[in-house]
């Protein structure tokens, strides 16, 4: 049975990542962080055949050790501080983590085996943050980076340095450039996830109002569980490369509103929206939409949920969990 080892394991993407792969008959590793990590005992329950590494990406020997354990065959890094906002505030620990924390994993892929003989194929996690201040439109493997975050720019030393590790030491190691991407795991800090989760609180009366910051910033939303399928696909060539991965349709956040509103039966969802500038960052990415492609000919990879379906199924998934939480039947 082929072996992976996931950081980032009880994050949004790692759980559909390591769900797929077993699917796909994988024996799935994943790393996790802390010594008492309540997203670990939750993925214990859900997800019984994964087995679980300590480690963190700001340690070097732990790295080594869990690679040691694991003996992968592919190594996806997915682990990072991975909100903007939070980035602006801890520039430094995103920096670390990020930022440096490719260039550990990279080194612990060196020591243990990454080389022609032995070869670990790495995914580094790689994201459209990195165009930011977009130089052209639609954004592809071309576009130069012009980051307008710490976590961007933190990104962009991750992006680098595996496609110096490949051209150095051979090493295959590919750098998926994703665009948003989102589904029912999303943290609830990230914008889709609480929209689509005010939407269902406001409607089962649970809240009143949802502050926002800008509604005027568009993204290329996909999936989720569409997009870790592309990063396993770019394991799985003869030669390691970059990849964009993307939609290709660029929505406003005002366009989510109005959509996952839309969704529980609200037309009038400006009577629930408060903005407030606090929410806004100190440089914005106004815009992204990405071409991927490069990923649809040389992958044959292509998304298949929309953003209409992508808004509704979060919705949904949120009017049930909240429903539950607060003990309310939902009428069918
Ligand atoms: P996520 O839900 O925020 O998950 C981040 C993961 O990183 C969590 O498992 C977290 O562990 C882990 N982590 C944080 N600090 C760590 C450290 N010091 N050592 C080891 N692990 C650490 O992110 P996601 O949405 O799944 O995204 C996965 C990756 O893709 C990230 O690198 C992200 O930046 C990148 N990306 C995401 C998108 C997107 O739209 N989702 C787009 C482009 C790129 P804890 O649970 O213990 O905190």
């Amino acid at each position: 049975m082929p072996r992976a080892f996931i950081t980032g394991i009880t994050g949004q993407d790692g759980q559909h990542l390591a769900e797929f792969l077993h699917s796909q008959g994988y024996d799935v590793y994943g790393m996790v962080k802390g010594q008492s990590n309540p997203r670990a005992t939750q993925l214990i329950e859900e997800m019984p055949y994964v087995e679980l590494l300590p480690g963190d990406l700001a340690d070097l020997p732990s790295l080594v050790a869990a690679l040691e354990v694991a003996q992968p065959d592919e190594v996806y890094n997915l682990g990072a501080i991975s909100f903007v906002a939070l980035s602006f505030s801890q520039a430094e620990l995103t920096a670390n983590t990020t930022g440096l924390g490719v260039l550990r994993m990279l080194e612990a892929i060196r020591m243990i085996g990454g080389t022609q003989n032995n070869p670990i194929r790495f995914y580094q996690a790689s994201s459209s943050e990195m165009f930011g201040k977009v130089r052209e439109m639609p954004q592809t493997e071309k576009t130069p980076f012009h980051p307008r975050s710490p976590y961007g720019c933190a990104k962009v030393f991750g992006h680098d340095i595996t496609v110096n590790y490949r051209e150095s030491y051979g090493l295959y190691a590919c750098s998926g450039i994703l665009f948003n991407h989102e589904g029912p795991r999303r943290g609830i800090e990230f914008v889709t996830r609480k929209v689509t989760n005010a939407a269902a609180r406001i409607k089962l009366g649970l809240q009143h109002e949802l502050v926002m910051g800008t509604l005027d910033t568009k993204r290329d939303w996909g999936y989720a569980g569409d997009y870790v399928k592309a990063m396993w696909l770019m394991l799985q060539q003869d030669e390691p490369d970059d990849f964009v991965v993307a939609t290709g349709e660029t929505h406003s956040i005002e366009e989510l509103v109005q959509r996952a509103f839309a969704e529980v039966g609200i037309d009038d969802w400006r009577q629930f929206v408060r903005q407030d500038p606090k929410f806004y960052r100190p440089a914005e990415v106004d815009l992204l939409i990405g071409d991927a492609t490069k990923a649809h000919e040389q992958l044959g990879w292509k998304p298949e949920v929309n953003f209409e379906d992508l808004v509704s199924l979060m919705v949904k998934n949120d009017l049930e969990l909240e429903a539950k939480k607060a003990g309310i039947s939902l009428a069918t």
